[in-house]
């Protein structure tokens, strides 16, 4: 891999006519009368010391957790997505897990990225290092643009060490009148996840963070059974994101049938929102920002909204 991959990648891109980004295909597919490009795969660079990856946005999930794991580290694409996608799709679907709280959302691990615009320009954002970033963070908006704005074609992902133990802790009987003094007793948890009675909580680091965790629940009273795993946010199809502050109010209207995820502002429900949650003006950003990378909107047409799997 290298520059010329990425000139490749472009070159395949062009300037002209629809032209949809493929990743593995496990979420969403493009339309059938649409060109699709593939993004260059492969490790280019890891550095362990560094703590940073560079690879192809075709990379495949499964070889990245390899290469890293062999070291104890990881990077932070979302803990439950499908092993066979690729990191650009990863990328551009900006799919947070339930461990955001804890880990940071998907658009942290971005450094630096190549990516070719509607125009067939090559254009670099970030940099090789972690707070790096001056100006305009290109990274960040191309994170959850689902190939909108860009084709992502290499990356540099900051890495993490992988901690040495996690558990989840399951909290019964937390009511709207509990959960903040409860959240308010835990050091740095990877998640809190509600819905009005039960409580789920990831504690993530070394094996005796995870023992005083469960002390201190004890000793404010609060009686925690371990779990293997959280909810099964899969079994409710619509999310949505309010203020962190919302949440609680938001739950308390809904209890058993919302799942917060606490101190992030995630709403996961079997119902759609009750409002609409993008406004004029965030619309009107959205749409001079595709303008602006992609005048003749020929990237991914309609990705974001169609073919779901
Ligand atoms: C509708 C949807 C639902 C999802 N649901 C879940 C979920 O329930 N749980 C979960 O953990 N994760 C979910 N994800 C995230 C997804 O599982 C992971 O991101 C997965 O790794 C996707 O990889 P892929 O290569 O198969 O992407 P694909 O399914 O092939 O593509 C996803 C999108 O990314 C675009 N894309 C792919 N590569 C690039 C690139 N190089 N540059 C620009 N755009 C690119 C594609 O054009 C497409 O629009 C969801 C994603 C989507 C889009």
């Amino acid at each position: 891999m290298g520059v010329s991959d990425i000139a490749e990648f472009a070159s395949a891109i062009g300037a002209t006519g629809p032209v949809w980004i493929r990743g593995a295909g496990t979420r969403v597919v493009g339309p059938a009368n649409v060109r699709a490009v593939e993004s260059p795969r492969g490790i280019r660079f890891f550095e362990p010391e560094e703590m940073t990856v560079t690879c192809g946005a075709g990379t495949c999930l499964s070889e990245l957790d390899e290469i890293l794991d062999d070291r104890g580290q990881y990077a932070n694409l979302g803990q439950l997505r499908h092993p066979h996608g690729t990191v650009g799709g990863a990328l551009a679907s900006g799919w947070n897990d339930q461990l955001r709280l804890g880990r940071g959302p998907v658009r942290d691990s971005l450094l630096e990225v190549h990516v070719v615009t509607g125009r067939g320009d090559v254009v670099k954002g970030g940099g090789p290092t972690v707070k790096n970033v001056s100006g305009f963070d290109l990274c960040r908006l191309m994170v959850g643009s689902h190939g909108r704005l860009g084709a992502i074609a290499e990356v540099t992902l900051r890495t993490r060490p992988k901690p040495r133990a996690s558990a989840w802790l399951v909290v019964d009987s937390v009511d709207g009148s509990r959960i903040e003094e409860l959240v308010g007793h835990l050091y740095r948890p990877s998640a809190i996840l509600w819905n009005g009675l039960v409580c789920w909580i990831c504690v993530e680091g070394h094996p005796s963070d995870i023992e005083i965790a469960r002390t201190e629940l004890r000793r404010r009273g609060f009686a925690s059974q371990e779990s293997a795993s959280g909810p099964d946010l899969g079994a409710l199809p619509h999310r949505w994101s309010v203020s962190p502050r919302a949440v609680f109010e938001h739950v308390g209207e809904r209890v058993g049938q919302v799942i917060a995820e606490v101190g992030v502002g995630v709403l996961h429900g079997d119902q759609p929102p009750p409002t609409p949650i993008i406004d004029a003006a965030v619309e009107n950003i959205h749409r001079r920002l595709k303008d602006s990378f992609d005048p003749e909107h020929r990237l991914n047409p309609g990705a974001g909204d169609i073919l779901i799997r």
